[in-house]
């Protein structure tokens, strides 16, 4: 038997970020984590010897705590040894690639079999590389370092790909994505989900009177005051259209939201941007209209963004630069 210590961390937390939620974007690129899983401790302290200066290394001796692990850290790099008693590698692979929440991770197979037949059984697991035993130090680390590299690549451009050019905030795509996951884990826990919608008040004017690079500029800045008010992790603020601005708030109550809605109001119209050309006052400012709902089977998420979108219409009417709840 394995001591159940093998099945933790080898090195807990030590600067490997936090596993995002399945789907979110990838954090900002920190030290990589790999995870070894092999039955053999002796392996194990040979393989991990070969790589720790590449990353923080996780292991476990099993298959299933393989993947227990795998889904609760999401390493970037997963080396898997094929012959365990319990969970052959190649059934472990397959098991992660499986599951939408570990799908993404690289997994490199070791084996000691060196027959193309096994080569071919590791790439249809779902492997995208192999390394043979006993191993060779040097082609271990030049291996291993190759698909770091390829993962870092792959999860920058994910995160380009949802965000905003001008703003550097959250883009309609990945709001689709995370609003409907939102929803979705909110329905679960049955707690209220908060929205809000803004929208730069007379932002027309603005460009017109002081031209369109001041207003890319002006839509940086009240992108940068939205997501320095936002206060929780969870919170993610989002470039919804061309000066439209959303917010999703998890697990806010109604009490809370009219005042947040009041409050990130006050601190786009605190950048003292001036705008002349306003009605609603000297300086830029937004309307907001908020929403909140307990997820239930016969809404959607789209109902939430309609509620908001009517109130945003309300605080319009009732001369801008105002917050308005939906009922
Ligand atoms: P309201 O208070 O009713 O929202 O008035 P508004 O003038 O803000 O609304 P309208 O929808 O008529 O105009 C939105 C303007 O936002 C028009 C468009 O030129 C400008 N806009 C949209 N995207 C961008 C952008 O990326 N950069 C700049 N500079 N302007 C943009
Ligand atoms: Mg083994
Ligand atoms: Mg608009
Ligand atoms: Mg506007």
């Amino acid at each position: 038997m394995a001591s159940p210590k093998m099945d933790t961390a080898a090195d807990p937390a030590q600067g490997a970020s936090p596993a995002s939620p399945a789907g979110t974007v990838a954090a900002e690129p920190g030290r990589p984590l790999i995870l070894i899983v092999d039955d053999s401790p002796e392996s194990i302290r040979l393989l991990s010897g070969l790589i720790l200066d590449k990353g923080d290394v996780l292991f476990a001796t099993s298959g299933e705590a393989g993947l227990n692990l795998a889904r609760q850290r999401r390493p970037d790099l997963i080396l898997l040894d094929v012959e365990m008693p319990d969970l052959s590698g190649y059934e472990v692979c397959r098991r992660l690639k499986d599951d939408p929440d570990t799908r993404d991770i690289a997994v490199m197979i070791v084996t000691s079999h060196h027959s193309s037949a096994h080569e071919v059984q590791a790439l249809e697991s779902g492997a995208i590389d192999f390394l043979t035993k006993p191993l060779a130090p040097a082609v271990v680390r030049a291996r291993v370092q190759t698909q770091l590299t390829l993962k870092s690549q792959a999860d920058a451009l994910h995160r380009q790909a949802m965000l905003d050019g001008l703003t550097g905030l959250y883009n309609r795509a990945y709001f689709h994505e995370h609003l409907e996951l939102e929803w979705r884990r909110h329905q679960r826990q049955q707690v209220p989900l908060g929205f809000a919608l803004l929208d730069v008040d007379h932002f027309k004017a603005f460009n017109d009177q002081y031209g369109h690079v001041a207003g890319d500029a002006c839509l940086r800045r009240v992108a940068e005051a939205l997501k320095a008010s936002t206060r929780r992790p969870a919170e993610f603020v989002v470039r919804y259209g061309g000066e439209e601005f959303a917010i999703v708030m998890p697990n806010t109550p109604r009490e809370e939201i009219g005042r947040f809605g009041e409050w990130i109001c006050r601190q786009v119209q605190d950048l003292a941007i001036p705008h002349e050309g306003s009605s609603a006052a000297p300086v830029v400012t937004i309307s907001a209209g908020l929403a909140v709902l307990v997820p239930t089977p016969d809404r959607t998420w789209s109902d939430l963004i309609e509620r908001a979108d009517r109130a945003l219409y309300r605080a319009k009417q009732e001369g801008r630069n105002r917050a308005m709840v939906a009922d």
